[in-house]
């Protein structure tokens, strides 16, 4: 029997405001244990929470970028559980009358376009922090992160295949970054994936019993622990084997899921509107003014990038996975029109220092190694046949190090193409006379000795003489013309 994977994913994204949604503390990451705290965020008993507005019109970015309704009327619920690091023993979340429903995000698969359903967005509060076993048998709480604002986005099961998975994930956080709203860093935890998984056999439309995994915090694991859940699922089902309702750990040293918890330790949260906030009713007027604020997002990026500069798709979907790197495209291109080039230069070399310099793990590249306007200008010197494309790549690697304009350092460094027709001449000359064996070889018909002279040539000009004249040159001496 062959079986089929229903898979829905369930995001946590962590929202840039400044401060947290019902109180004005800092969600400054990284700050030392408990200083991002007030009495609300502490759960003291007597407070009074009062909503961030960011948070809402953060909220409505994501669903107006996901093709998500915004419901004019919402409210709060408190999702009540014990844990140490949740003072109040209450989550504020919402439940029954969530913000946003209804949405979708489409996805360019191997096998075409497809579309992968959203069934809610919805906000909520961050938990805090334990700290396991510092030193002896105690825990530690910080609750920094307790009230730092959360978009819970959940998808529909219309995901079939781990790449549809990673697909979904990937175009989902770049529509958070380009909306400038989560800065999408998994190993950190602002993007945040637990994935709804089961089997059935193809054919059949039951869903067949799911389990929930969690704790996967790169691309990577959550494709690993995907296959390996689906694969479980699958020999358990073939063996005559049942499986039950659980939530189960990815394990990234052992690569296997474990069980965590099953359905019959489950949590009864006894969701109840939380008395202390006041239903959210959102105006059609701002919800237009929010639409006027959106930006150009990834897919229409994408396919502007292949119309407007003639780039091959896949040039187009690198360039604008993030938004600043399509920033970064665009400055250059619009100082030196010759997109193609500048684009591989960007995916090749570019990429390759960022990734060295892990540059590429935040929301923004803070500091790129080489401004726009220079990798601009260093292509601009090449066509205009300054240089040639291989003394740009150590013209490139100059730029790594200083900031100074790349004309200038081809004149301090002497890179400047030997475009001197004597002295290209006079290179042809002493070659030619050196290896008359092959000038009588060529001469008789055997055309690929050519290679050998030119490179030759380049040999003797130390690789400065422009090939375009060498050739020409070279060409004509040898037919006796010149
Ligand atoms: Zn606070």
């Amino acid at each position: 029997m062959r079986f089929e994977p229903v898979i829905g994913l369930e995001v946590h994204a962590q929202l840039l405001t400044d401060s947290k949604i019902f109180c004005p503390c800092s969600t400054r990451f990284g700050e030392e244990p408990n200083k991002n705290t007030c009495p609300v965020c502490m759960g003291y008993p007597g407070v009074l929470p009062v909503l961030n507005q960011k948070v809402v019109e953060f909220a409505i970015r994501a669903a107006l970028a996901t093709h998500c309704k915004v419901a004019p009327y919402s409210r709060w619920a408190r999702k009540n559980y014990f844990y140490p690091d949740l003072p109040k023993g209450y989550q504020i979340s919402q439940y029954e009358l969530p913000l946003c429903t209804d949405g979708y995000i489409e996805i360019d698969t191997s096998g075409g376009k497809k579309t992968i359903r959203i069934t809610r967005i919805h906000m909520e509060e961050d938990a805090g922090k334990s700290v396991h076993e510092v030193r002896g048998d105690y825990s530690l709480v910080d609750l920094n992160r307790a009230g730092v604002p959360l978009l819970e986005i959940v998808s529909e099961p219309d995901i079939r295949t781990t790449e549809e998975a990673s697909l979904y994930l990937k175009n989902l956080r770049a529509i958070l970054q380009y909306l400038q709203i989560c800065d999408g860093n998994m190993e950190e935890g602002s993007f945040r994936c637990d994935a709804n998984v089961s089997v059935r056999p193809v054919g059949t439309s039951a869903l067949g019993v799911k389990t929930e995994l969690k704790n996967m915090n790169s691309f990577k694991a959550v494709e690993k622990a995907l296959e390996y859940e689906i694969r479980r699922q699958i020999e358990v089902l073939s063996g005559g084997g049942s499986l039950v309702q659980e939530t189960r750990l990815w394990d990234a040293e052992r690569e296997a899921t474990r069980s965590m918890r099953s359905k019959e330790f489950a949590h009864d949260y006894r969701y109840f509107p939380d008395p202390d906030l006041l239903p959210m009713v959102i105006s059609d007027d701002w919800l237009q003014e929010i639409q006027a604020t959106l930006p150009e997002l990834p897919e229409a990026r994408k396919q502007r990038f292949a119309s407007q500069y003639g780039l091959p798709v896949y040039d187009a979907e690198l360039l604008t996975g993030r938004r600043d790197v399509a920033d970064y495209f665009e400055a250059a291109v619009q100082i030196h029109s010759n997109p193609k080039a500048i684009s591989n230069w960007v995916m090749g070399d570019l990429f390759r220092v960022i990734r060295e310099r892990k540059l590429d793990e935040h929301f923004y590249i803070e500091s790129w190694p080489i401004r726009p306007q220079h990798l601009a200008e260093m292509v601009r010197l090449i066509d205009e046949g300054k240089i040639s494309g291989k003394m740009a790549k150590s013209l490139f690697e100059e730029m790594l190090k200083t900031d100074v304009a790349p004309e200038k350092i081809v004149q301090e460094k002497g890179l400047e193409q030997v475009s001197d027709l004597v002295s290209i001449e006079m290179a042809i000359d002493q070659i030619l006379s050196a290896h008359s064996e092959q000038v009588t070889e060529f001469r008789s018909g055997k055309e690929k000795v050519f290679g050998f002279l030119v490179g030759q040539v380049m040999k003797a000009t130390q690789g400065k003489a422009n090939p375009q004249k060498v050739n020409e040159i070279l060409r004509k001496k040898l037919a006796g013309t010149s």
